[in-house]
């Protein structure tokens, strides 16, 4: 059975529907791309599959349980790990100290989390800057740190919103490199990207949204020579 799957998901904003009647699911081990041009719904279909606010319409079931219209805080417990597009750390607090906050959901010893989330940082090569506070880190590493708080919770399933947008090539090489290792590791992982040369690289299978509806679903090397995805593309 797969991971996570979503029926008929429908979100609305007042008149706007940012997301339409989506189907999608990701089978466990899989990375599952999402893409689509700017404003397309990816990161609202996120932020519903993440609890952020409940789909207008449509049900999410992850690990077998219908979890529509949980909290974030529940969602996180039972294994859903997320990044914001908008990056959020804790500006008072260092890297080592932001990354504990995710290593609570799993455990309530302070020690623990802080074993935890040093192991963490040393794996995605931030080990010398666990003292750093957010404002004097790059943007690279800002975002490395908002996927170490999301890898602290022990997710099942990682959802990463653009973690590589602003991001120098080598850098994104870094990252792929980072969610290749987090796949063989068995994580299962949903991507939201723009930079379509790693979303290329990275997924399973792609899902393309354009006005909130799903237009076209496949591996990468059908994807990317799809006729409707190429023109999306081009209208932005
Ligand atoms: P993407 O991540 O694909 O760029 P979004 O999901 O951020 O797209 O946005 C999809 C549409 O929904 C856009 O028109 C956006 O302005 C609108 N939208 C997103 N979040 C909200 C919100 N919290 N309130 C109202 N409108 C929103
Ligand atoms: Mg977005």
């Amino acid at each position: 059975m797969s991971l996570l799957e979503i029926k008929d998901m429908t979100k609305q904003f007042g008149g706007l529907t940012a997301v339409d009647s989506l189907d999608l699911s990701i089978g466990r081990g899989e990375i599952l791309g999402l893409i689509g041009p700017n404003g397309a719904g990816k990161s609202t279909a996120f932020n519903c599959v993440a609890g952020v606010f409940p789909p207008t319409n449509g049900s999410i079931v992850f690990d077998g349980e219908d979890i529509t219209g949980q909290s974030p805080w529940d969602l996180c417990k039972k294994g859903m790990g997320r990044t914001f597009q908008i990056v959020k750390p804790f500006n008072a607090l260092t890297a080592l100290e932001n990354v504990m906050v995710g290593a609570f959901a799993t455990t309530s010893k302070r020690n623990e989390a802080e074993e935890k989330s040093a192991e963490v940082l040393d794996m995605l090569g931030m080990g010398d800057k666990k003292e750093l506070k957010p404002g004097a880190m790059t943007i690279a590493d800002r975002k490395r740190l908002e996927i170490a708080k999301a890898l602290a919770t022990d997710p099942k399933l990682l959802l990463l919103d653009e973690v590589m947008a602003g991001l120098r090539p080598t850098e994104v090489d870094e990252v792929i490199e980072i969610i290749r290792s987090l796949k063989e590791s068995g994580m299962t992982i949903f991507v939201i990207e723009h930079i379509m040369r790693a979303i290329m690289a990275l997924s399973d299978e792609i899902v393309v949204i354009q006005f909130g509806k799903k237009i076209c679903q496949g591996v990468p090397e059908v994807v990317a020579n799809d006729e409707n995805v190429i023109k999306a593309y081009l209208g932005e």
